[in-house]
């Protein structure tokens, strides 16, 4: 049943054959006769198809006269589960260019771009019932439900007209029980309908823009059609402020906008934002929700009934009925690369959806990615600078704190612990950033020289000394703690910790600072739903004096209180193998940066570190990311690495070493035969950073080329081939177009 793209074989009788891209590890389509009766499905429509003893959801890509197979030998597509395409046709187009730009199986690309019950053969829900206030409803002062704050916030949200359950949802969580018994009382009633023609709702007004606001808005709202804006402005200089100004516009007219960001960004506090100033018909996707949810959400905005539609990464597959803009807040953000499975990039398919369906795009930032910059460079994005924050709020100054030698107490030299004490003192707030869970990354026995690491990977076991066990912070194997050295001629009764969690910091500051009141802020505390609510409560009203964090603190939230940033620990990025770490670095130590000092206050940053006279704190202490790029820049230039060369990898992994090792070697063999001496070169096999994950041993291949158009033709044939290659039998492998680190 395999099929050739331009098939010229025979005609099957009774009109067309049925190409459908099937989620299975192939890059081929599929050929099928059409079902008995009916006419044959359309292009984007889902089928049910046998397929090798089973049967798949699949998705029609094309309707071909005839098929490469002989039609005696094709059997029928088993059901038709759509009438309509699933996809617009540019998005349909992009989704299929993308499996050919990853060299990823086409039919898997599809499925990651569905809802995960569309995936299975679930239909899409019907319109959700919309929530209206009753007459007597109205006439009911919401103020008045005040030891109701649920019913209350209800009631208040339905005065701007009717909302479904899901968006009622991203105003008050669990509101079954409020809504319950405002329907009770007979103040609001559920209808099916749709308020696509419904007249849009007063929303808030914000500040009157600066002219470099003003600036950028009319540049991105005279945009006709496709265009890239690069919107470069530190944080609190008002670049939400620019996206809601150039929102506006487009729903006016009806149109659609796609916003998307980072995962850790999309708090409550950015939603409820979004529904002030501009609409609330809002539809919110993000891998948390539940699939109902979620599908409710996909179905919304593909019905228009969503206005602006805010999600992560996958977002960007989300079919809109009326685009009209798409914006990628911190566009610099490592989270826009999905890792594992279908490995796209959210902003670079945002950017080619963009192109297709003719919307301008703007990517939003304060530190752009090296990528980006160079974009922008070569004239293929608009530039917009927001040179100054909002309001006038000076950048705060970046001093260093030199380590060596310093008598330090868990991760913390007493200048820095100083400048804490006096910030409390103030009555202002500090932050603390390190981006390390746990308490210590190593447990080690100082006698014998043991340490514990995790069976599966080979990598010292993280100690928590909270949840009072050791974790792996790569397969989450966890193990109780030793409360001696387990070695038996040894038996140490005096472990010691080597390094530092902000676990440790969180403690030391209480050592130091009894009377702090000290809120930490990372994966292991944040847990329990609505616990990160209230530690965020906690911070903005004031209640906390000292914040301690990974890096779950750094993005998208508005502390005006603090006033003092402490970077624990800014070394491990300075000389990494990865050659992203230094411009990671920068990005975070500015965002973190950009906490500090929002309101009238000025704000101070101290970084700590061994290395003070390294390069890259020049730039750093002047907040110039353009002098850091250029240098940055000049490095990858040399060095043949992104966004000067094209790079792809080649992972694999196997039961041992040897059997990742070989399929790794045929398969570069095979390029190499293939790519001729064009320039492309196969390089490796290595082992891969983490060597042994899970009990699997890794190791990676990179390919390189002159310009991306001849790696694309190395990519092309030789992705398929690797399906075939015998070494390949045991071995789990992916390829990654642009990975994110080697
Ligand atoms: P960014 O997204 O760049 O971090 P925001 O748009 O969130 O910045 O703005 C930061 C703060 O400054 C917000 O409280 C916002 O309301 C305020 N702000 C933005 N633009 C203006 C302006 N032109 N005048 C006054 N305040 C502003
Ligand atoms: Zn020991
Ligand atoms: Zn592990």
């Amino acid at each position: 049943i395999q099929s050739d793209e331009a098939a010229t074989g025979t005609a099957p009788e009774g009109g067309g054959v049925v190409r459908v891209a099937v989620p299975v590890p192939l890059r081929r389509l599929f050929d099928y006769l059409p079902p008995e009766s009916g006419s044959p499905p359309r292009p984007g429509t889902r089928v049910r198809v046998p397929f090798r003893g089973g049967e798949r959801i699949g998705v029609v890509v094309a309707v071909e006269e005839r098929s490469a197979v002989d039609p005696a030998r094709l059997k029928r597509v088993a059901e038709v589960l759509d009438t309509d395409p699933l996809w617009p046709d540019p998005l349909f187009g992009l989704l299929r260019w993308a499996a050919g730009y990853y060299h990823h199986p086409e039919g898997e690309v599809f499925d990651a771009a569905l809802p995960g019950a569309l995936g299975r053969g679930g239909q899409p829900p019907e319109p959700p019932r919309l929530w209206t206030l009753t007459s007597e409803g109205r006439e009911v002062e919401p103020a008045s439900l005040g030891r109701a704050p649920r019913q209350r916030a209800l009631l208040e949200a339905l005065q701007d007209g009717p909302l479904s359950e899901a968006e009622l949802r991203t105003i008050a969580p669990n509101l079954r029980g409020p809504l319950d018994r405002l329907a009770e009382r007979g103040w609001i009633e559920a209808r099916a309908g749709s308020r696509v023609a419904a007249p849009a709702v007063e929303p808030e007004p914000g500040p009157d823009l600066n002219p470099h606001q003003a600036a950028a808005v009319e540049r991105i709202t005279a945009a006709e059609g496709f265009d890239a804006f690069l919107l470069e402005g530190v944080t609190g200089s008002g670049k939400t402020e620019v996206y809601f100004h150039a929102i506006a516009p487009v729903l006016e007219r009806g149109g659609q906008v796609l916003v998307l960001v980072p995962e850790i960004a999309l708090t409550p506090q950015l939603l409820a934002r979004f529904r002030r100033r501009l609409t609330p018909r809002l539809a919110v996707l993000h891998s948390g929700l539940a699939e109902g949810e979620r599908l409710a959400g996909w179905e919304a905005a593909r019905s228009g009934e969503a206005q602006v539609v805010i999600g992560t990464r996958s977002a960007v597959f989300t079919p809109l009925a009326r685009p009209g803009l798409i914006i990628l807040d911190e566009e610099h953000d490592p989270s826009f690369k999905q890792q594992e499975g279908f490995r796209y990039h959210g902003r670079d398919l945002a950017l080619a959806r963009g192109a297709r369906e003719g919307v301008p795009v703007v990517l939003g930032t304060a530190t752009p990615s090296l990528e980006s910059l160079y974009n922008a460079e070569r004239g293929r994005y608009r530039r917009l600078h927001l040179p100054e924050r909002a309001g006038g709020a000076d950048l705060p100054q970046v001093g260093l704190i030199d380590m060596r030698g310093v008598a330090e107490d868990g991760g913390l030299a007493p200048a820095l612990l100083r400048e804490v004490a006096a910030t409390v003192e103030r009555g202002e707030q500090a932050l603390l950033f390190l981006n390390r869970r746990g308490f210590a990354p190593v447990l080690l026995c100082p006698g014998c020289g043991w340490t514990r690491e995790c069976p599966h990977c080979d990598r010292p076991m993280t100690f928590h000394r909270g949840r009072r066990l050791l974790l792996c912070h790569l397969c989450g194997h966890h193990a109780p703690v030793p409360l001696q050295c387990p070695e038996a001629h040894c038996g140490n009764p005096d472990l010691q910790t080597v390094g530092q969690g902000v676990e440790q910091v969180e403690q030391a500051l209480a050592r130091h600072l009894p009377e702090a009141r000290v809120v930490r802020v990372d994966r292991d505390t944040t847990q329990r739903k609505g616990s990160l609510e209230a530690k965020l409560d906690a911070i903005q009203s004031g209640q906390a004096q000292v914040i301690v964090g990974t890096q779950m603190v750094v993005k998208g939230h508005h502390f005006p209180g603090v006033t003092l940033v402490g970077v624990v620990a800014a070394d491990g990025g300075l000389y990494s193998a990865d050659f992203r770490a230094r411009e990671r670095l920068f990005q975070q130590v500015l965002q973190v940066a950009g906490r500090a000092g929002r309101a009238e206050r000025p704000g101070r940053v101290w970084v700590q570190t061994h290395h003070p006279e390294h390069a890259l704190f020049g730039p750093l202490r002047a907040h110039d990311y353009a002098a850091f790029a250029e240098m940055e820049l000049a490095e990858r230039r040399a060095a043949l690495l992104p966004p000067f060369a094209p790079l792809a990898l080649l992972r694999a992994e196997a039961g041992t070493a040897e059997a990742a090792q070989a399929f790794l070697e045929a398969a570069r063999d095979l390029g190499r035969e293939q790519a001729g001496p064009d320039g492309t070169r196969f390089l490796g096999p290595a082992p891969a950073p983490v060597e042994r994950l899970e009990g699997r041993y890794r190791a990676q291949l990179l390919i390189t080329a002159g310009d991306r158009k001849a790696l694309h033709r190395a990519l092309a044939p030789w992705a398929p081939a690797l399906e075939g290659l015998r070494a390949g039998r045991d071995v789990r492998w992916s390829l990654d177009v642009d990975p994110a680190d080697l």
